[in-house]
């Protein structure tokens, strides 16, 4: 329970980032991982508050609330409290395959519904998960442990996102021999061509990609299944885990939206990454660019920080949505995910270099303006949220018309859905269940949900592997 009296004593505190105006330059990590003595007295103000809603992973009318790996929080708390720290690590890794991914890059919905958090501020879940899972790699208490046996079942793993990544590890634990097909030049999915290099290294998925390697599972790269591999190649394995996300980006049908310039924002993060990946990390393509992003989610953010890094003169972002409050409103109550105004690390480093927020509310693009082919203005319009026929519909207000240059546009408004070829070329449909209405078939994370979070994705893949372990009589 942590100390019995932390909570009252102690405030939260989350350990010190690297400022803006030192960060820019780089794309190192920003975000530090607390301190022995930090982590200790952060771990003492989880308050055992008897009903422990951080580990809850529940729905409650559709919003999030706790863990969805259903983490043991308040007990790796009480053993970071009491510095028996490898315990910590024991009861973490009972529930989380790879914390140091959520623990860099979750939201924490845990924290949303810490008890402690309603009257001051949440426990620093993510950054205790942080200390213990660093120290874990660090004393190497973190081990390839593979399979005494093999039971002689096969399973081919599509993606090698967070979702596959942790279906491979649940079934090669399980004793299944694991191939995971990769459409890119490496695993991670969109750990590593996704999220910046300054928000999750890529050593730290190198690295667990290596540990599962050792572990016995094999990885097939720069192999686009349904493409590159014939789905007849699939036969072979007795199942198959589908983990192929929601590669299909929502567009925006105006004018102008051939022109060039105008692009969407993954492939523009993965070029980034890729770049920093070659050790080019000095060039700056957009110097004296104008850049406009459309979308303020997660991956706009991303487009901020990384449009920084590359040298832009000036980065607007536009939000259709309108700003969320700064603390949770009445129909938004504990201990579901507080919708409420965060300023990321990509705006923060707006406010620093350009002076002002880069974001703009409520307001919509209208049409793209450009020369000999190349986009070179954005035209925008405010929307006001009005109700028709029982459903919420941005309605733009063709009087506040503005025009913005824009030498690079980039579309960052989430994801429609999985890519179609290869489930078409299965000929497979996929249902509620992580099972599709092919015997021997599954699917997981974001292919299976739609675009969601890393935390999810790992669940769901755990999930999905367990139900091909029960098709292979396994369990
Ligand atoms: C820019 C960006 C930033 C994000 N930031 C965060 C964040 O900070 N925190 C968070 O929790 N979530 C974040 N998300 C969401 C999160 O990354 C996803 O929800 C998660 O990665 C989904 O995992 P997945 O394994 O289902 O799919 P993905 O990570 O998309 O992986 C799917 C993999 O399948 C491969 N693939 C697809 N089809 C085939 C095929 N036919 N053959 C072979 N390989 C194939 C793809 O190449 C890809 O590598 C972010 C998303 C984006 C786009
Ligand atoms: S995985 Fe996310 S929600 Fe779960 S304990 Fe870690 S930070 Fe919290």
């Amino acid at each position: 329970m942590g100390k019995a009296t932390g909570f009252m004593e102690y405030d939260r505190k989350t350990a010190q980032e690297r400022k803006p105006d030192q960060r820019i330059s780089d794309w190192d990590a920003f975000h530090p991982v607390l301190s022995e003595e930090e982590a200790k007295v952060q771990a003492a103000r989880c308050m055992n508050c008897g009903i422990p809603f951080c580990h809850g992973g529940v729905n409650w009318k559709g919003v999030a609330s706790g863990c969805p790996l259903g983490n043991l929080i308040p007990e790796w708390n009480d053993l970071v409290y009491r510095a028996q720290y490898e315990e910590a690590w024991k009861r973490l890794s009972r529930t989380s395959p790879f914390p140091e991914f959520t623990s860099r890059v979750c939201p924490a919905l845990c924290e949303g519904a810490c008890t402690t958090g309603l009257h001051n501020g949440a426990v620093t879940v993510k950054e205790i998960e942080r200390f213990i899972t660093d120290m874990a790699w660090e004393k190497s208490w973190i081990q390839p442990n593979p399979p005494k046996e093999r039971n002689g079942k096969t399973a081919a793993v599509i993606g090698s996102g967070p979702a596959g990544l942790a279906a491979a590890w649940k079934l090669n634990r399980l004793g299944v021999t694991v191939t995971v097909f990769e459409k890119s030049e490496l695993p991670g999915g969109l750990l590593t061509f996704g999220i910046p290099n300054m928000k999750l290294p890529k050593e730290v998925v190198a690295r667990r990609v290596k540990f599962l390697e050792d572990e016995g599972i094999t990885f097939v790269t720069n192999t686009d299944v349904g493409k590159d591999l014939k789905v007849e190649e699939l036969k072979k394995f007795d199942t198959v885990v589908l983990c192929g996300g929601a590669g299909q980006p929502r567009d925006l049908t105006v004018e102008g939206r051939t022109l060039e310039g105008v692009r969407f924002a993954v492939p523009y993060l993965t070029e980034a990454t890729k770049r920093v990946l070659s050790g080019d990390t000095e060039s700056k393509p957009l110097q004296g660019k104008n850049v406009v992003i459309i979308g303020g989610g997660d991956t706009g953010n991303d487009c901020v920080a990384t449009t920084i890094r590359e040298g832009a003169a000036s980065v607007k972002l536009l939000e259709i949505m309108a700003a969320l409050p700064s603390e949770r409103a009445n129909d938004n109550p504990w201990p579901r995910w507080p919708f409420v105004l965060k300023t990321d690390y990509g705006h923060q480093e707006a406010i620093y270099l350009f002076g002002h927020d880069p974001r703009s509310y409520l307001t919509t693009t209208a049409s793209f303006i450009g020369e000999n082919g190349h986009v070179t203005a954005i035209e925008t319009m405010e929307v006001e949220w009005v109700t028709e026929n029982g459903r919420r519909i941005p309605k733009p207000k063709a009087e506040t018309k503005k025009v913005y240059p824009a030498d690079l546009v980039l579309i960052a408004m989430g994801f429609a859905g999985a890519e179609t070829y290869l489930p078409e070329a299965l000929g497979i449909s996929f249902g509620k269940t992580h099972a599709t209405d092919k015997p021997g078939v599954f699917a997981a994370g974001d292919m299976r949900t739609g675009q969601s979070l890393v935390v999810r994705a790992m669940r769901d893949g755990m999930d999905a592997a367990l139900e091909a372990a029960k098709y292979l009589g396994l369990e």
